[in-house]
């Protein structure tokens, strides 16, 4: 199985990405050059990432004492990605960027997330150099940046801590100017920071020159104690090893020590940490801090970590994505040459036959087309979220305002959904394999293993259903969700004309009010501890009516390019089979899962605690 004709198909034949080259930014572009892009990456994925998959699940990373030592086959696919220009893909070409669309750059990195989802940290890297792109001073931009996305250094982000997770308000990492002077310093207003960070990927390797860090810590008020929530947090570049204003290593180690790697049930490929930062094991100078330079204004350090949120979380997405879609092609492979049973006739099964391939029975056609229709469909809705991250930055005043608040409304989902639903996907993989996929000679328990991490960082799925419920469908007076109603509206227009989409259409028409309705149902009383109760509830009940919707859409986009290459018969076959699977089995589910929104149903929060 190749993912590039599915890719193909969404991307230029529904979301019309080939357009985006008439945009001034993307003018040097074509399908051309995308193709390449794709061909690049798709040729690195196979030969770099793909064959080592299993590498570096069993070689986990560990510490010598000294190092930590990676497998040799995550060098070689590192230095790969490197070369192929991606950690800038979508910067300019002043800082030698390829200016890419970030569409373009999020269907490219699907294939590396498919081929081995933990051996490249370069997401990490990119987001860090983007952000100081838009945060940073002209020196942390050439300094940091520039040598991020050249690959020679690499970048984390240091938010948690060991008791401030979901809670970044609490973070007690400690940030305090460094002597006199220390605004002067031409790399950044100075300080010494003190604390603890929690599960940093990539925080400790020999894989690059240096590590820059971005870590949000506090700058202490005038009275030396930290100030509560939010409001305190600043943040700051750490480099591993000290730098000087050229980005060459002054030969200085700075104050952050490793103080363990976490070994994880999957993810394996990227080290996980704990960094203890000032506590003196390496002092700069002879004392004791590490040594960070401010980014942007001091107590703005949330605001400019956030600002790479929507790409993250998209990031994300696309990962939980492509690990469902790597068990999807696994288990179809499989369910394909496996022998097992006999069809069963009205005169029962006839053992003098020879038994049939599992992908006959009806049973695993229905956990083959689940698999499809979850991954297909939120690889479409990836893609769409990235194509409104190019509408955001390069369309006209309104369409990009537009662009902004509907990402708004659909980050949550677009982190979330995949997230439970691809691993749900890799669930259903193993099944399809029997006792084999329960066992580490296939490669399915793997992506399962990978993909259950996606729901717990980058907000866990908790959090994201509360910012959804709590905050998204609130902002702005609910006009994202109108604007959301509206382009369902608009394809569920389009959809009514067609026989074979009409039903579907009119099941949409229904969930879009019902979501509406328990909106509104949950906020009856205006209090946020019954409305978010069952914000999860209302996360599925959300995800699965916007899924529904980009089914449609598709499916209208398939009718309606029957003859075009990439679209043959039985792909099309294919497409309409998922959009049927996704009304008939999945969107009926939201009516449940919506009850206990709207009756704002408190058998889970008010159950006292000594009665669990
Ligand atoms: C492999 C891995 C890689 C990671 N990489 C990074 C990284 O590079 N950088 C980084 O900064 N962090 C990273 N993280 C941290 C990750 O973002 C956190 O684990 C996550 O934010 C959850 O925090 P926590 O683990 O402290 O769990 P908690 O916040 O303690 O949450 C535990 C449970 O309680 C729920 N919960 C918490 N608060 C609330 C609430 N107010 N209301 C309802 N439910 C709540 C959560 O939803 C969750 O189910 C990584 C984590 C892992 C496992």
């Amino acid at each position: 199985m190749s993912l590039r004709p599915t890719l193909d198909f969404l991307l230029y034949h529904w979301l019309g990405a080939e357009s985006l080259s008439q945009r001034e930014r993307f003018a040097d572009h074509s399908r051309e050059t995308f193709d390449a892009v794709f061909d690049t990456c798709e040729r690195i994925a196979r030969e770099k990432y793909a064959p080592f998959n299993r590498t570096v699940d069993t070689q986990e990373p560990h510490f010598d004492g000294e190092k930590v030592i990676l497998p040799q086959a995550t060098h070689d696919a590192q230095k790969a990605y490197a070369a192929s220009g991606m950690l800038s893909a979508a910067q300019d070409y002043e800082v030698g960027g390829m200016q890419l669309p970030y569409t373009v750059e999020a269907a490219a990195n699907a294939f590396f997330a498919m081929a081995s989802v933990s051996i490249g940290s370069g997401l990490l890297t990119t987001g860090n150099a983007n952000l100081l792109m838009v945060h940073g001073t002209d020196m942390q931009k050439e300094v940091f940046a520039k040598n991020e996305f050249s690959g020679r250094f690499s970048g984390t982000m240091c938010l948690s801590e060991p008791q401030a997770g979901s809670s970044l308000s609490d973070v007690t990492t400690r940030a305090v100017p460094d002597g006199d002077g220390f605004e002067a310093d031409p790399l950044g207003p100075r300080y010494r920071l003190t604390g603890n960070k929690m599960w940093i990927s990539a925080g400790e390797h020999e894989l690059t020159d240096n590590i820059i860090h971005l870590v949000l810590a506090k700058v202490p008020g005038p009275d030396g104690k930290l100030i509560a929530g939010t409001r305190g947090i600043s943040l700051f570049i750490v480099p591993k090893k000290m730098v000087d204003t050229k980005g060459e290593l002054t030969g200085v180690r700075n104050d952050v020590a490793l103080a363990g790697l976490n070994h994880k049930l999957g993810w394996r490929g990227t080290t996980n940490t704990l960094l203890n930062f000032g506590e003196g094991k390496y002092p700069v100078g002879g004392q004791a801090g590490a040594v960070g330079y401010l980014v942007g204004k001091p107590h703005e350090g949330l605001r400019c970590m956030f600002h790479m949120m929507n790409e993250a979380r998209i990031g994300v997405g696309t990962a939980a994505t492509m690990l469902g879609m790597a068990g999807y092609y696994a288990s179809l492979d499989y369910a394909k040459s496996r022998p097992q049973g006999r069809p069963v006739g009205v005169g029962g099964k006839d053992a003098s036959q020879p038994q049939i391939r599992i992908i006959e029975h009806a049973d695993v056609k229905r956990m083959l087309l689940a698999q499809k229709a979850y991954c297909e469909g939120a690889l479409a809705l990836e893609l769409y979220c990235a194509r409104l991250v190019d509408e955001h930055h390069t369309a006209d005043a309104q369409a990009a305002d537009d662009a902004r608040l509907l990402l708004e409304v659909l980050t949550p989902i677009a982190k979330s959904w995949p997230s439970e639903w691809c691993l749900e996907a890799n669930s259903l993989a193993i099944q399809v394999h029997g006792g084999y996929g329960y066992t580490r000679d296939f490669p399915v328990e793997q992506y399962w293993r990978d993909n259950r991490l996606n729901m717990i960082h980058e907000g866990t799925h908790g959090i994201q259903a509360m910012d959804l419920l709590g905050r998204k469908v609130l902002m702005e007076g609910g006009r994202g969700l109108q604007l959301l109603a509206a382009r369902i509206n608009a394809t569920i227009e389009k959809a009514i004309q067609q026989p074979e989409l009409a039903v579907h259409a009119n099941a949409l028409g229904k969930a879009l009010q019902h979501v509406g309705s328990a909106t509104k149902a949950a906020w009856a009383k205006g209090e946020p501890g019954e409305a978010l109760a069952n914000a999860v509830p209302y996360m599925q009940a959300f995800g699965h009516t916007v899924l529904a919707w980009i089914w449609l859409d598709v499916a209208l986009a398939s009718l309606s390019l029957p003859q075009l290459a990439g679209n043959s018969g039985a792909a099309h076959t294919g497409r309409m089979g998922a959009a049927r699977y996704f009304y008939h089995y999945e969107l009926p589910k939201i009516d449940a899962w919506l009850k206990v929104v709207e009756t704002r149903d408190l058998t889970c929060a008010d159950l006292p605690e000594e009665a669990f």
